[in-house]
């Protein structure tokens, strides 16, 4: 994939010095501009999907199973900078596939309740963004805001999640979205109901489109 922009290229290979780039799955060093190894690469099946959601559509990259969720929890809990470099990579090579790389005025990560965010030191869907932003030249904003702490979605059936989520997302005043193409961006999804509250939340403040795009899927439950 063509890179838009050359600060990236130098951000990768400065850091590169210091920290030298490995492989997200197997932690074998590879080149400054990589994102994984040969032989992983060879084993890592990128699904690639678009979809029909909340009147957009939704992207997602990879099933979630036991490989791809090690990228996950990498990514979230030891802020692993090749993990979170990897779900960018592969989620702009999702969008180019169906050409919608261009499609967007600006991307939004799925945003943390602030302490949350304070406790973990960083948001994994804005580093997400913030590289893909490099990658496709789409500037991210961070739009929206969590407004309180919720539970914890996996212990939830489909109605509690969105109950768990309702009115919990908020366009933050000053944020000029309004006629703007989003992308939303996530980690993960399930049932998508973190993503609909996200749609409704921007849907009020007359955007014109909104997409959205997660790294893994993880199988419906009921
Ligand atoms: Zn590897």
């Amino acid at each position: 994939m063509e890179m838009k922009n050359n600060s990236y290229e130098l951000k990768r290979r400065l850091a590169d010095l210091f920290f030298p780039n490995r492989c997200p799955f197997c932690s074998r060093i590879i080149g400054a501009m990589d994102y994984i190894c040969e032989g992983c690469a060879a084993s890592f099946k990128a699904d690639n999907r678009c979809e029909e959601f909340c009147g957009g559509r939704l992207f997602w990259v990879c099933e979630y199973n036991d490989k791809n969720r090690r990228i996950v929890y990498g990514a979230k809990n030891s802020r692993d900078g090749s993990k979170l470099g990897f779900m960018a990579y592969t989620l702009c090579a999702c969008l180019a596939k169906y050409k919608a790389a261009r499609d967007f005025d600006v991307i939004v990560p799925v945003p943390m309740y602030r302490g949350d965010k304070l406790k973990r030191g960083f948001s994994q869907s804005e580093k997400i963004a913030r590289e893909m932003s490099m990658i496709i030249g789409v500037p991210t904003e961070n739009a929206v805001v969590k407004l309180r702490r919720t539970k914890q979605q996996k212990q939830l059936s489909k109605t509690q999640r969105r109950d768990n989520l309702k009115n919990t997302f908020e366009v933050l005043s000053g944020m000029d979205i309004k006629g703007k193409r989003l992308l939303i961006i996530d980690d993960v999804t399930t049932t998508g109901a973190t993503l609909a509250e996200m749609y409704e939340a921007v849907s009020k403040y007359g955007c014109k489109s909104a997409d959205f795009a997660v790294f893994s899927k993880t199988a419906q439950k009921a």
